[in-house]
Parts: structure tokens; sequence; C-alpha cells
């Protein structure tokens, strides 16, 4: 069983990143509009504290078992699925593989409970020993991957210290933070991301906001890369599209980004297509492969229409009928 767990863990949290993204998108179902991320790449360190509606107080024991969601309760529910989650894999994952404590204050108590795990087995669970203000969540993950050491090794590197390894993580947890405020659309929510004392995102997504995307993009990577952008949206049946596009192309791929009801879509021929449309679309005949168009597709689309179920990740997401 505990082989199973590790295994499962490797696969749902492969990286730094998809740590904390599971953690945020965790906060941001529950309702929280401010979200604060802090991480220490050495000795790894994550915290994330939110002011969403909280974990009853029956709830906690459950808190990093496997299967554990309050998202489904039953299959029928995954035609209707609007949360990021619904299959209570993210924190049983986390705590198979790390030092994890999980503090939470319910909108509807006054009381706040605490839960910690390591590797998976309970260290406590009961009232906390200092209480949240008012209600939220805050979890801490600590010894990321300790018996994983292959993983752990090339994540963070040799002996901890490891300078590039450092800046690789935050990078990433930067980006994948960044990749989460665009995803939103109908959600009102600030995210702020500290590192080492240091402020390095301060984003503000604000609810159905069509220049959400584009001040985004501009407040994380800077006005010079981002200056005019095109909007415009299209509807198919039950399916709409809301499409942003920079009118500059740039020196990288990294910033084309397609939701699907909010996941990020992971299909290659797909981006490059649109790549090439968008190219062509503003005036650049060529395909030229050093530059790249910017953009940000949210397409919403009837549940039934894709399966969310294809691999551990959910980040792969499989059209049917959409030709
Ligand atoms: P899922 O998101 O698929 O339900 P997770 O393992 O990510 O599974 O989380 C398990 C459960 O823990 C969630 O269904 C939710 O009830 C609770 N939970 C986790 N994080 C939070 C949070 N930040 N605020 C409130 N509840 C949370
Ligand atoms: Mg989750």
């Amino acid at each position: 069983d505990n082989l199973l767990s590790l295994l499962r863990a490797e696969v749902t949290i492969a990286s730094v990143a998809r740590c904390v993204s599971e953690l945020v998108h965790n906060s941001i179902d529950a309702g929280a509009s401010h979200v604060d991320i802090i991480l220490r790449p050495s000795p790894l360190y994550i915290s994330v504290v939110d002011d969403g509606h909280g974990i009853r107080p029956g709830d906690m024991r459950h808190i990093g078992r496997r299967h554990y969601t309050s998202k489904c309760r039953q299959l029928s529910d995954l035609e209707s699925i609007s949360s990021y989650g619904f299959r209570g894999e993210a924190l049983a994952s986390i705590a198979a593989v790390s030092h994890l404590s999980v503090t939470s204050r319910h909108s509807d108590y006054s009381s706040t409970h605490t839960t910690t795990l390591m590797n998976a087995s309970e260290i406590y669970n009961g009232p906390s020993s200092s209480s949240l203000i008012s209600h939220g969540t805050h979890v801490v993950v600590q010894n990321l991957f300790n018996n994983l050491p292959v993983r752990r090794k090339s994540i963070l590197g040799d002996g901890e210290n490891n300078k590039s390894a450092c800046h690789d993580i935050v990078k990433s947890v930067r980006n994948c933070l960044v990749e989460i405020a665009l995803s939103l659309e109908s959600e009102a929510v600030k995210i702020r991301f500290r590192s080492e004392s240091a402020l390095l995102l301060n984003l503000c997504v604000r609810a159905e906001d069509k220049n959400n995307a584009s001040n985004v993009l501009k407040t994380a990577y800077g006005r010079a890369i981002f200056k005019s952008f095109d909007t415009f949206n299209a509807r198919h049946g039950d399916v709409t599209v809301n499409v942003l596009v920079a009118l500059e192309l740039t020196a990288t791929q990294n910033y084309q980004y397609i939701f699907i009801n909010r996941r990020k879509l992971v299909h290659p021929a797909i981006y490059k297509t649109l790549s090439y449309l968008f190219c062509t679309s503003l005036g650049f005949h060529e395909d030229r492969s050093e530059v790249h168009p910017v953009f940000v597709v949210h397409v919403n689309a009837p549940l039934s229409g894709y399966d969310l179920c294809q691999d551990p990740g959910k980040i792969v997401v499989d059209l049917e009928n959409y030709g």
C-alpha cells in the first residue's frame, strides 16, 4: 500500500511547481480571495495561506488520506465538476512524500485545527496551538521527496545548495502561479508569491474582467514585452472561445496558453496550429521558428464533451467532437 502511494505520488507530484499548483488550486476551490505563497528552496519549505471557507474540524482527520475529497460525492458529479480538484489525490500524494501540516478554521466554527503527517503517517490531529483569526487554511510542506532520493536529487540538486536548482525551482513556481492566474475568468483572487522575503509576484485577478490576462502578463513578464493586445470571442453551439493575442511576437514559445474550462490544454499539435494561424493573421507570412505569437485562449465547453480523467496529473484533456 505504501509503495503504491509512493508510485502515485511520483506521477501526480512530479515537481515542486506541481505541488504548489495543487495547493493553490485547493485554495481557489475553497473560494479564497487571497492566496499567499511562500517558498524557500533550500531547505525546501512551501507555505500556502488562504482565506477560503476552511475545513470542518470533523473532516481534518481525513486530510492527506487517499481519495478523500469533499468535491465529488457520486459518479454523476463528474458530469458537472466545476472545481479544479475532484479526486482527492493531491494532498494524499504530497503527504506520501513529505512532512505535511494543514491548519484550518472553517467559516462555521470558531476553533482552529491542525493535522500533521510525515510520509503519510499521522503525527498529530487536533486543536491547533495557535488560532487563525478568521476562516481559512494554512498548508506547510517540508522535506518534500525525502523518501524519493532520485527525484529529490534531480530536482533539488546535490547537497541542497545547488544555486541553479534553487533558481529553477523559484522560477518554475512563479511561472506556474502566473498560469493559474491566467486560467481564471470568473473568480476574483489576489495571488502573492514571496521567496527569501522578496515579493516575486503580486497578481490581482478580477472577476469577469476581459483585461485580466493582459494585466497578468504585463505584471508578471514586463510591459516591455507585452505592449498591445487584441481580443475577440466566438461561439459555436454551447462552446465559447475568448482569445487574447499580443500584436508583437516574442522570442520564446513560453507565452502560449489554451485553457479548457480553466484547465491548461497539453496538446502540441493544437498549439502549433494556433501559433501558425496567429502568425499569419498578424502579417508574418513565413513560418519563422525564432519568433512566436503570445496568446491566451479560453475555451468553455460542456463538461460531458471531454475526458478529464485521462492522466493522473489531470493535465491532459481529451477532446471529443470538437473538431
Ligand atoms: P481534491 O482537490 O481533488 O478534492 P485534494 O487532495 O487536493 O483533493 O484535497 C482533499 C480535500 O481537502 C479537498 O476535497 C478539500 O475538502 C480539502 N482541502 C484541501 N485544501 C483545502 C483548502 N485550502 N481549503 C479548504 N479545503 C481544503
Ligand atoms: Mg485538490
